[in-house]
């Protein structure tokens, strides 16, 4: 028996026979076409895309039916991809000028561009580059008469194993037969991890070596709630899982039923749950759990779509729909929180030696005025349609609230003089995620309206820890009594100045922390739809009175461990269910 440890990236356990896919890697065997070959070797990459677009639209159809519809904006943007004119002009002008063959050009420009994101210091971006790598695929299909995957052709239920999977080829695949994957890449924030969730697929990611590691037919479990791969499990491993496996299953039927049930502790203290959501795509999802709205909107996706002519008229449409489909439900925008400046094309930046520190966030889009602004204008035009909010990132002094407001102000003003309607009196919050400003919520909560703590920033940026970084992920504690502290006077403060304050970051969706939250003062938590029934099966399980005298205790322990186990322990009692 083997046991691996990867990423978790959809929960839920399956146990089956491994079925190992072989890396797909083509093989361009001619780089170069004759002179007078050129525009026939155009006219093949011009029906390759063709080709490739009629196939994603199949997917598109195909995850709609399968998955629901907040997904198929993921393909959309395939599509958009494809059709690039920008991406179009530089291949045709590589076979025209280069003499390329279509396939060489085609590796040449979209491995470019895979190359620009997977260099991005930026989790969320830099996997960003497996779609790029999807197109390449399809399109190399096509070009190179290559047959489709053996996957299509299975008959019996396996577990996926694989070096990496395409958004697209998880979308595709059959859950009849596959019940579970893992790959030795990916990381959590893929399109390939979306596609996983939304389909209910088991899955552990970044396992590194697992392709090595395991042989076609080798039993193997996957446990996606703890992130492990267990090879060759013994036979008291076998059953253990195969019981978490039955229990897991009464507990997901059990969770369905909340939906319509409300977010209350056993002596009736209303929570507000709310949800964390990245694509515009993500409403039903969000409408599907019950959430009261959205506590977290993050703009940032709909920043890459640069190639749009108007990026205000996009988004501006985009959060009013969003807007006019939540009703008067709080719609809360975050503004740009661009990770590093590498992203940022068309404008030169030095580069930062430290950019987790450096021009990011607020501090880059006060430096990118016209960019911030004109996000502003889109904001506070879906303002008028509902219930928007706009929410502002990585804020760390009260000068830079001050200045942000100062912002908004004129922003207004120039809709005021253009007579574009919009909500006056907009709520305005902030993110508390980096300690300077935790510690002066005092001063900040005169400035605005309402706080979203974003606990995996403060985390990192309290300890001193980066969220990303696997090496010293066992530094990176959410547990560490400072932190706790830190939120303690969070809660109390917003509590005494009745300031509204919804916490938003990872830490309310992982079972042991929401007992916790709420014992601190917490009474709004933001989390992904997915979490949230979980999310509620636990405040409906307990007492506002056992979870204040649980954080009581959390509060005594000198070291994020003994908290953390101190935590799981109550927790388990309490919803044995949830681990
Ligand atoms: C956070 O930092 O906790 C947060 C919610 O924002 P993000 O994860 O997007 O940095
Ligand atoms: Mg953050």
């Amino acid at each position: 028996m083997e046991i691996k440890k990867g990423i978790k990236v959809s929960p839920g356990f399956a146990i089956s026979t491994a079925f190992v896919l072989d890396s797909e890697e083509f093989r361009i065997r001619q780089r170069f076409v004759r002179d007078d070959g050129a525009d026939a070797e155009v006219e093949r990459f011009e029906k390759a895309v063709v080709e490739a677009a009629k196939e994603i639209k199949l997917i598109q159809e195909q995850i709609n039916e399968q998955a629901g519809s907040e997904y198929v904006p993921i393909f959309e943007a395939h599509l958009k991809m494809l059709k690039d004119k920008s991406m179009h002009d530089e291949v045709k002008s590589r076979i025209l000028h280069n003499k390329f063959t279509a396939e060489y050009a085609i590796s040449r420009v979209l491995r470019r561009f895979i190359k620009h994101f997977r260099g991005i210091d930026d989790n969320y971006f830099s996997q960003r580059f497996q779609d790029i790598q999807d197109i390449e695929k399809r399109l190399m299909r096509f070009l190179l008469g290559e047959k489709r995957e053996a996957l299509n052709t299975l008959r019996h239920a396996v577990v996926l194993i694989a070096r990496d999977l395409t958004p697209s080829q998880v979308a595709t695949l059959n859950t009849d037969h596959v019940v579970g994957l893992a790959t030795d890449a990916g990381g959590p924030t893929s399109h390939s991890s979306i596609m996983a969730r939304a389909l209910g697929i088991p899955a552990v990611f970044g396992l590194e070596t697992i392709t090595a590691d395991i042989s076609g037919g080798d039993k193997v479990i996957i446990d996606g709630n703890t992130g492990m791969v267990i090879v060759s499990p013994d036979v008291d491993t076998l059953k253990r899982y195969e019981d978490l496996a039955k229990g897991y299953h009464a507990f997901e039927d059990k969770l369905k039923k909340l939906k319509n049930l409300p977010a209350k502790t056993t002596d009736g203290v209303k929570i507000r749950l709310l949800a964390n959501i990245e694509l515009p795509g993500e409403l039903e999802a969000v409408k599907n759990t019950g959430a009261e709205g959205i506590g977290l909107f993050r703009s940032e996706f709909l920043y890459m779509d640069k190639q749009q002519k108007s990026r205000e008229e996009t988004e501006s449409e985009i959060y009013s729909r969003i807007a006019k489909e939540m009703g008067n439900a709080p719609v809360v925008v975050r503004t740009f929180d661009l990770g590093a400046d590498k992203f940022f094309e068309g404008v030169e930046k030095p580069l930062e030696k430290n950019p987790f520190l450096g021009q990011r966030s607020i501090r880059l889009c006060f430096d990118e005025l016209d960019m911030f602004k004109s996000q502003l204008r889109s904001i506070l035009r879906a303002s008028a349609f509902g219930n928007v909010r706009v929410l502002f990132p990585m804020i760390s002094c009260l000068e830079e609230v001050k200045r942000v407001k100062l912002i908004l102000s004129d922003v207004m003003e120039e809709l005021e003089e253009d007579r574009i309607p919009f909500n006056k009196n907009i709520q305005t919050g902030i993110m508390i995620e980096v300690p300077s400003a935790a510690l002066i919520i005092d001063l900040l909560v005169k400035e605005v309206d309402f706080f979203n703590i974003g606990t995996n920033d403060l985390i990192q940026y309290t300890v001193a820890v980066d969220r990303q970084n696997e090496r010293i992920a066992e530094l990176y504690q959410p547990a560490h009594p400072a932190v706790l502290r830190l939120l303690k006077n969070i809660a109390k403060t917003c509590a005494r100045f009745e300031k509204d304050v919804c916490l938003c970051g990872e830490m309310s969706a992982t079972p042991e922390y929401v007992i916790l939250l709420l014992g601190l003062g917490f009474r709004t938590l933001s989390a992904t739809p997915g979490s949230l029934p979980s999310v509620k099966k636990i405040i409906r399980s307990i007492s506002m009175k056992e979870a204040q005298a649980i954080a009581k205790k959390a509060l005594t322990f000198d070291n994020a461990r003994e908290t953390v186990n101190y935590l799981m322990e109550r927790t388990r009692k309490i919803v044995p269910e949830t681990f």
